[in-house]
């Protein structure tokens, strides 16, 4: 089914009010309750020690944060240093960052569900590597994309892949949640629907170390239309059917420049693309979305870089106080 116009060109004269709203609300200040269960914050760097992601959190008022735990470019890396952990531990405490609000994003060059053995062999300890630099951190999530077949292996044979590079992680490193990403369905990745991840958490033996991130823009691309009129909560209605809301542990709040069902994995700014401000407005009023890391990994262009796009989204969010007294 295509998207429904009607119901788009209502929901773009909505966005253009919320515009003008949040113009409005940018001189007041943030109220206490507002928002006061979100966790809203950005993909912060580590150049320069990766305690620095705290500090960079802190400047843009995120909540929480994501980040890597090293070059995306190697491999191999050189171990975690122990200082530099220690003090990526006490900026958290310092500036009341809770670990489950804290999302690090796993290395690009992993591919847990590859159908070469090579690259399944160094993806498999990686991905060790990775949930022990979580633990070293005091984190308790790990975020990562499930993985591609290349088109040369059934999506099957990938989710069994990934579902065993999980499990073997599980045994090699304590704690860490294991936190699955849905996908834009570009490619031959496995996690654009929601059935995918499903029968990947399905094969994991220890069900309190995984879960899901849902990326907005991922989900727009794939085809669940979160524009539309009561999207957002048809598509957390969905996730809650087919694979449990007990699963979801993260958001990452992105704006989609390519159209619904796209495929396509192009990150915009929030309320500067095909999703819009209205679906953004209900994702931050939804009381499913409480309490979890959401994340921003748009574009962040000068004049709307993170901290305005976070700001933003907390102007969104209505005062629970005023509507108890209505
Ligand atoms: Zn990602
Ligand atoms: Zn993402």
């Amino acid at each position: 089914m295509g998207p429904r116009k009607g119901v788009t060109r209502k929901r773009k004269s909505e966005d253009a009010a919320l515009v003008e709203e949040t113009e409005a609300a940018k001189t007041e200040e943030k109220g206490g309750i507002k928002g006061s269960n979100k966790y809203i914050g950005a993909h912060v760097g580590i150049q320069g020690g990766i305690w620095k992601a705290v500090e960079s959190s802190v400047e843009m008022g995120g909540k929480g944060f994501a980040l890597f735990l090293g070059s995306q470019r190697s491999w191999k890396r050189p171990a975690l240093d122990q200082k530099a952990a220690e003090k990526f531990q006490e900026q958290c405490s310092l500036h009341g960052f809770d670990p489950v609000h804290i999302l690090p994003h796993g290395s690009y060059l992993m591919n847990c569900g590859s159908p070469k053995d090579d690259v399944f062999e160094k993806s498999q300890a990686l991905l060790v590597d990775e949930l022990s630099r979580c633990s070293l951190l005091g984190l308790s999530l790990y975020n990562f994309h499930p993985g591609s077949s290349l088109g040369t292996i059934t999506t099957e044979q990938c989710v069994n892949k990934i579902a065993g590079a999980i499990n073997h992680a599980h045994q090699q490193t304590p704690a860490v949640v294991t936190v699955l990403e849905n996908m834009s369905g570009q490619g031959s990745t496995v996690g654009g629907k929601f059935s995918e991840l499903k029968s990947i958490i399905d094969k994991v033996r220890d069900q309190t170390r995984v879960g899901v991130c849902l990326d907005t823009c991922h989900a727009f691309a794939a085809g669940y239309d979160l524009a539309a009129e009561g999207g957002v909560t048809a598509m957390l209605d969905q996730f809650d059917q087919e694979v449990g809301l007990n699963f979801l542990k993260a958001v990452h709040l992105n704006d989609s420049k390519g159209k619904l069902g796209c495929n396509l994995d192009r990150h915009e700014d929030i309320g500067k693309g095909n999703i819009g401000l209205s679906a953004f407005r209900d994702i931050v009023n939804e009381p499913r979305l409480d309490n979890i890391p959401l994340i921003l990994e748009t574009p962040g262009r000068p004049g709307f870089e993170y901290a305005e796009q976070i700001k933003l989204l907390y102007s969104l969010c209505e005062d629970k106080s005023k509507h108890g007294q209505n």
